[in-house]
């Protein structure tokens, strides 16, 4: 399988290639040549199969560069740090299905793609004998998971800022605690915005990102996406061996990742298998408007009770938009182009064509925590606020099929919004519980580039 850009500017690239390039050369996003798909015989001989087999069966259609055994041992490596057997396990509530995706080592769905992504980086690096110093900036959730996905790998270092004091405490201390030599947390005296234009500059000085071979780890990286597939099918056939044929999903959406990863699994699979995905965002709703009105444009970032999907732009909208527009890199080129100088496209033409993809949802604060505290009085499950998105976003456009709803977080971690909903602060579960006892390492430094800048040269890798 060979990779391409959606802007249609570089040669095809193989899988490996494809996971270092992260963001294609020419500012486009990368994508399989073509969709792959298997028939019903296929997905028969699927029906048994483990999470981690069926993740490698799933990987190898997208994967022709790493050998299968190899791909064997990085799959059953990424799972292992899964507090579950069964990696994503479902849960029935009500007359939905939860799809848990909290049982990684954060207790969020992005250790799921980034437990693999952190395996993929170092084997690569060591089959190459390279070297990489991975720099982002978090405002609480993602840094986590991207620390717990690189501690300890050979040929990585990782420095994520976070803003001092502004992220909450667990947050910080879910990274702070990990004190693998590889892994540097810098608190900035400052906002997540001034951490995130460091790392822009830093990045954007090309002399400092060559001699230190700079890498990003943020959600444009296809083999994120593909990783999150696997739960989709892995899904889907429970359901179906319970005689389920058609399902919707539901997902809380942000950035765009997770649900654009469901389309995929719905093009892999038999015709019919996935019937809807619900895209069901925050009050941040510009994909709601992209599905309902046509209308995808920018306004500001409201703080809302599911952080996590408090997004401006979703980054990985183009991946579709690619498909959307017929598979012309030139067309997404201008309309890339039109979006960056108008901050908004019209897409109302297109409203049929959307409509077969998605159905979509807007879900208020008020109605986020009215969910958590239904669902909770109703079935005494416990929604975290992201999750209770998708439910309500669920129960509004379910039709007469079963739907399963992408449980994105454990309540544990969203405390604040918990507590709101039923009264009382969910209790930590193993992983967070003793996490205030723990030593703690991390440097505070001025929101100032140079500061950051030597205290990186300090110590990262070097050839
Ligand atoms: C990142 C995240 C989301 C949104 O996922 P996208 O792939 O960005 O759409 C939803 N819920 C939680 C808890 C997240 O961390």
């Amino acid at each position: 399988m060979r990779y391409i850009s959606t802007r249609g500017g570089i040669e095809p690239i193989s899988f490996k290639q494809a996971v270092m390039m992260g963001l294609a050369r020419d500012g486009g996003l990368l994508l399989p040549e073509r969709l792959p798909s298997i028939d019903r015989t296929k997905l028969e001989s699927w029906r048994n199969l483990p999470y981690q087999y069926l993740a490698r069966e799933v990987l190898e259609l997208f994967i022709d560069d790493i050998d299968r055994l190899d791909l064997e041992v990085l799959v059953e490596n990424s799972y292992a740090s899964f507090r579950h057997p069964q990696v994503t396990p479902i849960r029935k509530v009500g007359d939905l299905f939860i799809l848990e995706l909290f049982h990684g080592p954060t207790l969020a769905f992005k250790d799921v793609a980034l437990q693999l992504l952190g395996n993929l980086f170092e084997y690569q690096l060591k089959e190459s004998g390279s070297f990489m110093n991975i720099i982002g900036a978090t405002s609480g959730d993602t840094g986590s998971a991207a620390i717990y996905g690189v501690r300890g790998k050979k040929g990585i270092n990782i420095f994520i800022l976070h803003p001092h004091g502004r992220t909450s405490r667990i947050q910080a201390l879910q990274m702070t605690t990990v004190l693998d030599e590889n892994v540097f947390n810098i608190a900035i005296r400052g906002t997540f915005d001034d951490g995130q234009a460091i790392v822009k500059e830093l990045f954007g000085d090309l002399e400092f990102k060559d001699q230190y071979h700079l890498g990003a780890i943020n959600s444009i990286n296809w083999a994120r996406v593909l990783a999150q597939v696997v739960y989709y099918v892995y899904a889907y056939i429970k359901l179906w061996r319970n005689g389920m044929d058609s399902v919707d999903f539901s997902v809380p959406t942000g950035n765009f990742g997770d649900i654009f990863a469901g389309y995929v699994a719905k093009h892999l699979l038999p015709e019919g298998c996935i019937n809807r995905l619900i895209l069901a965002t925050n009050e941040n709703d510009i994909l709601s408007r992209f599905v309902n009105q046509g209308d995808y444009s920018k306004s500001t970032v409201r703080p809302t009770f599911s952080p996590s999907m408090d997004i401006q732009i979703a980054s990985n909208f183009e991946r579709y938009l690619y498909y959307l527009r017929g598979e012309d890199p030139e067309q997404v080129r201008r309309d890339m182009e039109t979006f960056a100088r108008d901050g908004r496209l019209d897409f109302s033409g297109l409203r049929d064509q959307v409509a077969r993809d998605f159905v979509s949802r807007r879900v208020s604060e008020e109605e986020t925590i009215e969910t958590i505290a239904d669902v909770h009085r109703e079935h005494g499950y416990l929604l975290d606020p992201h999750t209770a998105v998708g439910v309500r976003a669920a129960r509004e456009l379910g039709g007469e099929r079963p739907v399963v709803c992408l449980a994105t977080a454990h309540p544990a971690k969203f405390g604040d919004a918990v507590k709101k909903a039923i009264g009382t602060e969910p209790e930590l579960p193993p992983p967070l519980a003793d996490l205030e006892s723990r030593e703690s390492r991390c440097e505070i430094l001025d929101a100032d580039t140079e500061k950051v800048r030597n205290f990186i040269r300090e110590h990262a890798l070097r050839g």
